[in-house]
């Protein structure tokens, strides 16, 4: 276990400004997920954490110590992988084993380790196995396994999921978080798909253009974006114009109460879909699409306006078709204003 503290973190690439002035904290036994789009330097963040990228600017500390010039397999810190570069000349034991090895730790006492990380991912079986001969899924908890056998203070895992189904990524996110959570590991979780980090992490950072745009516990970064490109980032949202005074959101169509607005403010409420509802209410709106959704129904409804709103239902709500007139009431305590 450790902290970790990224400081002013900058990394330029010639002309590529990859990270820029990032400070960013994990505490100790902490899961910090980093999500952006594309581009927006995750993966750079991760590299200098692990040492494989020197910072332009600024310093990496790992338990105040200052590593940003330790080579990396000086810095105890565990990999993971997209592609979990698994060493095919070796069975699933030696894999995991080859860490502790390595290190310079006996035959004896990295098997048990490498077989007591096997069994608690309950891949012991596989143990004999070329990775090869592996399923994705398999493949992706020995890379873990094999991570963990380094006791690492910090375990840096970029995109670990990728490549995987969606219901073995389902299975596997909560098996992983409840993992991590058990081995009390601090932890870099590097992800494209916020959904899997609201999950996994206990704090999201999110990344856009190399600066840190938001730092917080997932129902802060989803229920009071610091601002828009968080609120449009993170999950579906209604951005609408607003304005808030003597305690009443003013939408333009339609004005609500609220003993949550105290100050004066002109700006953008964030709007998620399952904040409306549909029955009696004071938005009037026609349903323009309906989408299944399996666990649910999204719809686009137009306003009087002719701005669109999209609205979650239950998946119980089948009588909703479009073209079909409805009105929708929001939950205005849960509404979040953007100055
Ligand atoms: P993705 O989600 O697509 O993996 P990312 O958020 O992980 O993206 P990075 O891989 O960190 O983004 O890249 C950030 C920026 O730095 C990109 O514009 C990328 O092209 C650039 N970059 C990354 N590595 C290098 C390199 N070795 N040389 C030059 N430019 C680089």
């Amino acid at each position: 276990m450790a902290e970790v503290c990224l400081e002013g973190l900058t990394k330029r690439f010639d002309t590529e400004l990859a990270v820029d002035g990032i400070d960013l904290a994990i505490r100790d036994g902490e899961v910090l997920g980093v999500v952006g789009p594309s581009g927006c330097g995750k993966t750079t963040t991760l590299r200098t954490l692990a040492g494989f990228e020197t910072p332009t600017e600024g310093r990496v500390l790992i338990d105040d110590e200052d590593v940003t010039h330790v080579p990396p397999e000086r810095r105890n810190v565990g990999l993971v992988f997209q592609s979990y570069a698994l060493f095919d000349n070796m069975t699933v034991l030696e894999n995991v084993a080859f860490g502790p090895k390595m290190q310079g730790i006996g035959k004896t006492e990295r098997r048990d380790r490498a077989r007591e990380l096997l069994s608690m991912l309950d891949i012991d079986a596989l143990a004999d196995r070329a990775p090869e001969t592996l399923s994705g899924g398999q493949q992706q908890r020995v890379g873990l396994a094999r991570a963990l056998a380094i006791e690492p203070d910090v375990l840096l895992l970029d995109e670990p999921m990728t490549g995987l189904d969606a219901s073995l990524k389902e299975r596997l996110r909560t098996e992983l978080s409840g993992l991590l959570e058990e081995l009390e590991v601090t932890a870099l979780y590097v992800t494209h798909d916020q959904e899997e980090a609201m999950v996994m992490c206990d704090r999201i950072a999110v990344l856009n253009d190399g600066s840190l745009e938001q730092v917080g516990r997932p129902t802060e970064i989803y229920e009071r974006p610091a601002n828009r490109f968080v609120a449009d980032f993170v999950g579906t949202s209604n951005v609408l114009p607003a304005t808030v005074e003597n305690g009443r959101l003013d939408l333009g169509f339609a004005t609500f109460e609220s003993n949550g607005f105290s100050e004066t403010t002109d700006g953008t409420a964030v709007v998620r879909p399952d904040d409306l509802t549909l029955g009696a209410g004071p938005i009037e709106a026609i349903v323009r699409d309906r989408f299944y959704l399996g666990n649910g129904v999204r719809i686009r409804a137009e306003l009087p306006d002719g701005e669109s709103v999209i609205v979650g239902l239950d998946r119980t709500a089948r009588e909703v078709t479009v073209g079909d007139p409805i009105s929708l009431d929001l939950e205005v305590d849960r509404i979040h204003v953007l100055e």
